[in-house]
Parts: C-alpha cells; sequence; structure tokens
C-alpha cells in the first residue's frame, strides 16, 4: 500500500529570501543574540505595526508574555484575568510568576474573550478585595477580540491588558494591525506560525524607555559596571541573530501569507457551506483575520470525529480547537466564569490544514474526503 504526501496543519513556508540574511550574519560573525538582522526584524516589525511601536524580538512568544507580565508588575498571589478559549502558553507565565490565573470565556461573534463575562468577573473580584492585575486577552485563530470593548473595561477599571497576538500577525481591527491593539502586545514565530523564525517571538511595548527595560530583563539584568553587577532577577530571552535573519527574509512576504491563508479560508467555505453540518466564523464588520488556521464548527462530537479520522486515514493532519483552560487538569483549582461557548467550539469544532505552501490539489483532496464523509 502507497502512503499519500503528508498534509500538514501548519508547516513553515520560507521565501527563498531567508538565507541571505543567515548568511550576512555569519559573515560578520554575529552569530550572537545581538546584531544587525535584529534591530533591522525589530524596524520591519514596527514598520509593519505602527511607529508608535516598539517592538522587542525575543526567543519565544512564551518568554514575551512573561516579561509583559513582569514588566506589569505581576507576583506571588495576583490575579490574571485570562481568556479560557487558548493555547496553554497564553497562560502559563501566570504561573511562572506565582500569579492565579482567572478564566473568563469566549463570545460567539469572535469566539474571544466576552466583554460581558470580562466585566462580570472584574466586578466579582474586586468585590472580594482582588482586583486583578492584568488582563490577557488573545485573538484566536487570527481574529481580533473586540478591543474597543475589552480596552475600555480594562480602562474604566485601570487593567492593563496584554494583548495575545501571537496567532494574529497580519490581522487588523478597524485598519489598525493585531498586535497594536492593547497596552502590551506579544507575537509568535514559532514554525507553525503565520511567518516563523523556526522559534522566537517579541515583545510590542509602546515606549522606547520600556523597550530598554525589556531589553534589559532578558538580557541577564546586567547593571551599567565593568564586572557583572546585578541588582534584579534577569532572564536569557533575547532572540538569535541568526535566527532574526529568518524573520527578516519571512517579513518580505507576510502579506502574501495573509493572503494565502485567507484564499484557503474561502476555497473551504466555498466548497463546503452548502452542507448545512458546517459552518465558518465570519469576520465582524471591520474585522480582518489573517486566517492563520481554518476552523470549522460541526453539528456535534461526534460528526467532529468522524471527519478527523476519515482526514487522518488519508495522511492529512486536523485537530480539534483548543481544549478551554478552564478544563485543563493542570489549571483546575483555577477560579473561571464561563458561559458553555469555550466548550461547545471544543466538542465540535476542527483546525483543517491551513498552510501557505498548501497547493491546489491538497486542498482538493482535503475537500474531497470532507465532502464523501458527510
Ligand atoms: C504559539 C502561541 C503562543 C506561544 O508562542 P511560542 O512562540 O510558541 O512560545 C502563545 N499564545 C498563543 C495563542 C499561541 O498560539
Amino acid at each position: 500500500m502507497t502512503t499519500k504526501k503528508k498534509i500538514f496543519l501548519s508547516p513553515p513556508h520560507m521565501s527563498g529570501l531567508e538565507q541571505d540574511y543567515v548568511k550576512h550574519a555569519f559573515e560578520t560573525n554575529w552569530v550572537a543574540p545581538m546584531g544587525d538582522n535584529i534591530n533591522d526584524f525589530e524596524k520591519d516589525l514596527q514598520d509593519f505595526l505602527g511607529v508608535d511601536t516598539y517592538p522587542v524580538a525575543l526567543n519565544s512568544g512564551t518568554s514575551a508574555i512573561h516579561l509583559a507580565l513582569i514588566l506589569l508588575g505581576v507576583s506571588a498571589g495576583d490575579e490574571v484575568l485570562c481568556q479560557s478559549f487558548t493555547f496553554s502558553a497564553s497562560i502559563n507565565p501566570v504561573v511562572y510568576q506565582g500569579g492565579k490565573p482567572v478564566f473568563v470565556d469566549s463570545e460567539s461573534i469572535t469566539w474571544n474573550m466576552s466583554p460581558e463575562l470580562l466585566e462580570i468577573a472584574i466586578k466579582d473580584r474586586i468585590s472580594k478585595h482582588k482586583k486583578p492585575k492584568a488582563i490577557i486577552a488573545v485573538h484566536l485563530y487570527g481574529m481580533p477580540y473586540q478591543a474597543d470593548k475589552i480596552n475600555a473595561i480594562a480602562r474604566q477599571y485601570e487593567i492593563p491588558v496584554i494583548e495575545d497576538a501571537a496567532e494574529a500577525l497580519g490581522s487588523c481591527y478597524h485598519g489598525k494591525p493585531c498586535g497594536n491593539l492593547s497596552d502590551i502586545g506579544v507575537l509568535s514565530f514559532n514554525g507553525n506560525k503565520i511567518i516563523t523564525t523556526s522559534v522566537g517571538g517579541a515583545l510590542v511595548v509602546k515606549d522606547s524607555k520600556l523597550k530598554d527595560n525589556a531589553i534589559f530583563l532578558s538580557n541577564q539584568a546586567k547593571d551599567k559596571a565593568t564586572h557583572y553587577e546585578h541588582s534584579q532577577i534577569g532572564y536569557n530571552y533575547r532572540m538569535s541573530n541568526v535566527l532574526a535573519g529568518i524573520g527578516r527574509g519571512q517579513m518580505k512576504v507576510l502579506k502574501n501569507r495573509v493572503e494565502a491563508r485567507r484564499n484557503n479560508f474561502n476555497f473551504y467555505k466555498s466548497e463546503l457551506s452548502k452542507f448545512a453540518e458546517i459552518t465558518f466564523l465570519e469576520e465582524p464588520e471591520n474585522f480582518k483575520s489573517n486566517r492563520w488556521l481554518t476552523c470549522i464548527t460541526t453539528e456535534s462530537f461526534d460528526m467532529r470525529e468522524r471527519i478527523r479520522l476519515a482526514l487522518e486515514k488519508e495522511n492529512i493532519e486536523s485537530r480539534p480547537l483548543w481544549k478551554p483552560m478552564h478544563l485543563q487538569p493542570v489549571f483546575k483549582d483555577c477560579l473561571s466564569f464561563t458561559n458553555g461557548i469555550s466548550e461547545h467550539l471544543f466538542e465540535t469544532g476542527l483546525c483543517l490544514p491551513s498552510g501557505s505552501n498548501l497547493s491546489q490539489e491538497d486542498l482538493g483532496r482535503i475537500v474531497g474526503v470532507i465532502s464523501k464523509t458527510l
């Protein structure tokens, strides 16, 4: 039996331009977490996100969230309101700080943090004299959260918002890029994201002093002295100048990558929306998703599994939607404010292969298997 070519969920997609920048790092011997590529990659990110942003290239999105929490002063015992429907990396850094995640469920129009539940959660915590120290909201699968509403509530209660845009580089909300919508932004360039540095991430702050402080902390918190002097705990979180070279090449094609992923979504929708059992998440007016992953929801858990297993048999990778954090064993003791929406999405939803390098033939194969199953 011949096995068919494997189709991955979201593989890396190099442009061919990356190797010149990587070569430059070797030629100049800046094969370290400093050098031209890092500075230029940060400049590329700033050009994309806006002149009011100060991006800091780091070794992962997870470290970016960790530094964001440190910059906001989150420490032992502090509560942080977190979108429950997300990947665990959004939340783990809260625990690194000794903080307590408090989970907030999603709304159906974006699948992201429900502004109504957020306000209910804030009022509840304040009434118990446990005012949350920060909010972590996520643009899941590339769909922006309702930034106007979330930011307005956060401002009213004076709680800063960390914007987890790890999946949403290239998405916009009212014309403004995700990563520049709330107080501190977080990006990821992991291998499965819309562009990649193999591993990597960035923190996006809004003033140069905060950027200097983030770089200081990410590079072992070395005080100014001839010897190594430390008055704070530091981290080894800076991006490698070699990997920043990959990022430079990837930034050149970011717009194409967004277009390709949006085309995948449109193709799936045009081929599959004739099946009443399948639904797609539409963009509300003035929301633009990069469609990092195309997700469908089905009528039931059984139907979701039938589709997933049929794809697997044909060597096609798909994956259930994120399991909400308030259902994860590791967070079972955390407080949560729920409405059933993320649980229902987890039960019935599936991510389809969404790489920007999928061929028309691949897409045809995937749609063929799903159509046959239905
Ligand atoms: C990928 C991802 C992260 C973590 O980024 P890494 O670069 O893998 O550490 C955080 N949040 C979300 C929503 C992600 O998808």
